[in-house]
Order: structure tokens, then sequence, then C-alpha cells
């Protein structure tokens, strides 16, 4: 059986616990061929007094495929990295299904890694701050005698 490039778009790969079940992918793909239903949870407040703790918890992730042009606009507008493309064999014959949050949690496994950063580039804000963080946090460890 021929192997898929890595990077190319066989399916998409469903990052569960990553998904806040804010509904963007939806809204944004242009064909609806999402379907992402939640509903919200109450837990209790984070410290004594404080406000309830209201979560989205995620009921059904589903991609209709006869309906999907792998256009990508979901994969890029997820805020919270819960989507990604794999390098899935899709049958060429035959329609494919509608494939449900299981199906598409399936392919996380499968996601390559992504690619390393140019050595000449900058390093990101985020790389900065953790460094900052680490050094503050050095300077503040109880020095041993
Ligand atoms: S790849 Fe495009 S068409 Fe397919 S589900 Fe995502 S946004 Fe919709
Ligand atoms: S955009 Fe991302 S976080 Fe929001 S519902 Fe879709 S997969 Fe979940």
């Amino acid at each position: 059986m021929n192997t898929p490039p890595a990077r190319s778009r066989g399916t998409i790969a469903l990052l569960e616990e990553n998904c806040t079940v804010c509904m963007l992918c939806a809204r944004e793909c242009p064909d609806w061929c999402l379907v992402v239903e939640g509903h919200t949870e109450t837990g209790p407040p984070a410290k004594p007094g404080g406000r309830p703790r209201v979560t989205n918890v995620l009921d059904r992730f589903a991609i209709d495929w006869s309906l999907c042009m792998y256009c990508g606009i979901c994969v890029e507008v997820c805020p919270f990295d819960a989507l990604f493309w794999a390098p899935a064999l899709v049958p060429a014959e035959g329609e494919r299904p509608v494939e449900e949050r299981d199906d598409l949690r399936q392919w996380v496994a499968q996601v390559p890694p992504p690619p390393a950063l140019d050595p000449a580039a900058e390093p990101s804000e985020e790389a900065e701050a953790a460094a900052r963080l680490e050094s503050v946090a050095a300077a503040r460890a109880p020095r041993t005698p």
C-alpha cells in the first residue's frame, strides 16, 4: 500500500481534550459539514466565596465527509489546537461516511510533529516569557549553604 506524504490532508484528527466547544470551526466551515454539540456543567468555585465554574462539555463532534472540501479552514480557525490534519489513506471509491468523535480521535496518533523552527528565527514570545519566568524562579530559590 502507498504511504501518503506526512503533511497530506487525509483526514481531520480531533484532540478532544483541547476542544472547548466554542463552535468556531462549525460556524466557519463553508459547507456546514461539521456538527458540534455540547452542554455546560457547573462546578464548585476555585476559591471559597468565588463564583461557580461553568465549563463546556463536548457531546458530539462529527464531520460529513460527503460535503467536506478539505479546505482546512476548520483546522486553521480552531483557537485551541484541537483539530489537525493526519495523513490517512481514504478509499478512492464509495462515499466516505459521517465520522464521529471516536473515529476522528483515533487519528491524533498519526498527526506529524510540527516542523522545526528556522534556526535563524527570533525566539517566540512564549519561549522568551518562559525563560524570564525560569530566571525569576531561579533567583528566588533558596540557596543551599
Ligand atoms: S476542511 Fe473545510 S469543508 Fe471540511 S470540515 Fe473543515 S472547514 Fe469544512
Ligand atoms: S474550533 Fe476547536 S475548540 Fe472550538 S469547537 Fe471547533 S474543535 Fe472545538
